[in-house]
């Protein structure tokens, strides 16, 4: 309807480096309270964008999240997009953060369960961490270039990444967020329009978790 249906252009589906998450300058991580999380990356979330780089935010708020949609899902959404903010949570605050800023701006194309199933099936098929160790990037607080994290990744999804880096409590850049393009169905990676503006050094870390 005109008001729900508000479009976008394509997704971001952005994966955090827990390591990345609990070392920084600023902050501490809490594990959730199912425990450490594995040494993965997580889920942030699939967020709509338009091709310009803005996006829309918080696009219906009577599309409250609802922990039943996700009932089948709830122990994949627990090893594959924990929450590692603090206090220690199960999960909930964030999914449904997720969903209410991000997820209803795509309610057109995915509904609730829809859309926090195809961010489960996106992780499946990029596999992030096993595409960089086959390139020998591993999470060993070894300094790696910017542009041998993006080939490798470019080798193994076929689409050049965004790659969002923060500073551990060392000043060192190290690598936080990957940022792949995915289309408004949410199935498919894609060709960025345009990539999230780079602020990584030449340099980074990749920090063990
Ligand atoms: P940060 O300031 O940490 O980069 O981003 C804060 C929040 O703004 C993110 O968690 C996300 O909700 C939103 N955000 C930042 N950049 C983008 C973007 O390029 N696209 C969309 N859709 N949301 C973004
Ligand atoms: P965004 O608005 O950037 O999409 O999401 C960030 C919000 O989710 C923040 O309010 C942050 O505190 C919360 N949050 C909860 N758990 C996590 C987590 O594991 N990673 C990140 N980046 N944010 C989290
Ligand atoms: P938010 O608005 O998401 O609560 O928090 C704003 C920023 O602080 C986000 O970009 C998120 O990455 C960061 N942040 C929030 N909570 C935590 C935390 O517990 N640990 C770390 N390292 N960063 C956090």
């Amino acid at each position: 309807s005109l008001c729900l249906s508000q479009d976008f252009d394509f997704f971001y589906f952005v994966q955090q480096w827990p390591g990345a998450y609990c070392d920084t300058k600023k902050q501490h991580c809490c594990y959730p309270k199912t425990g450490r999380p594995v040494a993965d990356f997580g889920i942030h979330g699939l967020w709509p964008n338009y091709k310009d780089g803005t996006y829309p935010s918080d696009c219906n708020p009577d599309s409250v999240f609802d922990r039943t949609q996700i009932s089948e899902v709830l122990s994949s959404m627990e090893k594959h997009w924990p929450s590692l903010s603090c206090p220690s949570s199960n999960g909930l605050r964030f999914w449904s953060h997720e969903w209410e800023k991000h997820g209803t701006c795509s309610e057109s194309e995915l509904d609730q369960k829809e859309y926090f199933e195809a961010a489960i099936k996106l992780k499946g098929k990029a596999n992030l961490l096993n595409v960089l160790n086959n390139a020998g990037i591993e999470a060993n607080d070894e300094m790696y270039s910017l542009e041998s994290v993006k080939n490798a990744i470019e080798e193994g999804i076929g689409f050049t990444p965004g790659i969002e880096c923060n500073k551990d409590s060392a000043g060192n850049s190290q690598l936080y967020q990957i940022y792949l393009c995915v289309d408004t169905s949410g199935s498919e990676f894609i060709k960025c329009p345009i990539l999230p503006r780079p602020k990584c050094a030449s340099t980074i870390q990749f920090p063990k978790f």
